[in-house]
């Protein structure tokens, strides 16, 4: 016990740090237009995430094009590039234990037939691309998209 309040490391503390994540939050347009950036955030803030770095900004198209390029060709595809860019985003650099797979759940499905009542999307869609927020998928992708956002 006592080594643990020194903040030294020992094997079971070790393994809690390995555990924390970085995962990016996109507070999108229609949730900034509606005004649910504060409702949005003490969400999060409530389920144990450090907020590390937030932005506001608007997507240029270039921009909005790179971060979704794994949707180019899709036939949703120019309209959600036409929705990013038209209005402020704000992006959070999140992080707390399992983040990446945590805050997914927190912001449920895209589609809206299959969102949980409770969840980010599920009060704040207005349907299935402005869905009011994006969470990073994998650790590969949430590199990825904070490099983007934030570097
Ligand atoms: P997620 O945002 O949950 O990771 P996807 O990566 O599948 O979902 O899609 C990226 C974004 O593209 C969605 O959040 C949504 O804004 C939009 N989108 C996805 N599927 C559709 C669709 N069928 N029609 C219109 N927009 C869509």
């Amino acid at each position: 016990m006592l080594v643990v309040q020194l903040g030294m490391l020992t094997p079971h503390n070790m393994q809690a740090r390995n555990m924390m994540e970085q995962t990016l939050l996109l507070i999108k347009p229609n949730a900034v237009k509606n005004h649910h950036v504060g409702q949005i955030i003490s969400m999060i803030e409530s389920k144990g995430y450090i907020i590390r770095n937030i932005q506001s900004f608007r997507f240029s198209k270039e921009r909005a094009e790179e971060f979704y390029e794994m949707h180019k060709g899709k036939d949703f595809f120019a309209r959600l590039i036409q929705f990013m860019i038209s209005h402020t985003t704000v992006a959070l650099l999140l992080e707390k234990n399992n983040a990446i797979e945590d805050l997914r759940e927190l912001i449920g499905d895209a589609d809206p037939d299959k969102q949980l009542p409770g969840t980010i999307r599920y009060i704040f869609a207005n349907g299935v691309t402005e869905n009011a927020v994006h969470a990073s998928d994998s650790k590969e992708n949430a590199k990825r998209e904070i490099r983007l956002i934030f570097a």
